[in-house]
């Protein structure tokens, strides 16, 4: 269908409140927080500022090329996360959506290697992902815009002098 979930610039400053709310609520507290670049980079530094958490990182994964449009798999992008850094490390993992749950479930097993724990956040999860997240603010089925990146990159509105 052609309806959409639309998350405003304020609804994303309200979940990542409730979010971090939820973690501390449980009881869990991480040294890192790691945002799956680039839909978790804006939700992880929301998170790791609302639960007072300074370890961060992030890990590259690309899966989508539309809109419902995937890679057969999804892929960890470079720079790597030095991993070897976070032995023994509570983690917390965030991003925007676990739809189909394989990016988050990729995450989550390579963070399993190193980390001691491994709990992962979420905007919104999907009733087909793979991965049940540890944290949820919303759950849907439609197709969902974010508000960084419901319009597309910008392009120079003047040219530039001197090429004219
Ligand atoms: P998954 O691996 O769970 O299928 O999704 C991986 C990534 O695809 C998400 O982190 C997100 O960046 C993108 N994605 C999945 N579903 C949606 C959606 O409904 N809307 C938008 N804007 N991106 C999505």
């Amino acid at each position: 269908s052609d309806e959409r979930e639309i998350l405003t610039w304020q609804g994303y400053g309200e979940a990542s409140r409730e979010l971090a709310q939820m973690v501390v609520d449980d009881g869990y507290e991480p040294d890192l927080v790691v945002a799956v670049a680039r839909g978790g980079l804006p939700v992880g530094g929301a998170i790791s500022y609302a639960l007072g958490t300074k370890g961060v990182g992030t890990l590259n994964v690309e899966f989508y090329t539309g809109v419902d449009e995937r890679l057969p798999a999804p892929v960890v992008l470079p720079p790597l996360l030095d991993t070897e850094s976070m032995r023994g490390m509570k983690v917390l993992v965030a991003d925007d959506v676990a739809d189909t749950g394989e990016t988050l479930a990729l995450v989550k097993s390579l963070m399993e290697q190193y980390a001691a724990e491994v709990r992962t956040v979420v905007l919104y999860a999907k009733s087909r992902s793979v991965i049940d997240p540890d944290y949820v603010w919303k759950r849907t089925d439609l197709w969902i815009t974010f508000p960084w990146s419901a319009l597309p990159p910008v392009t120079p509105n003047k040219p530039h002098p001197e090429l004219g």
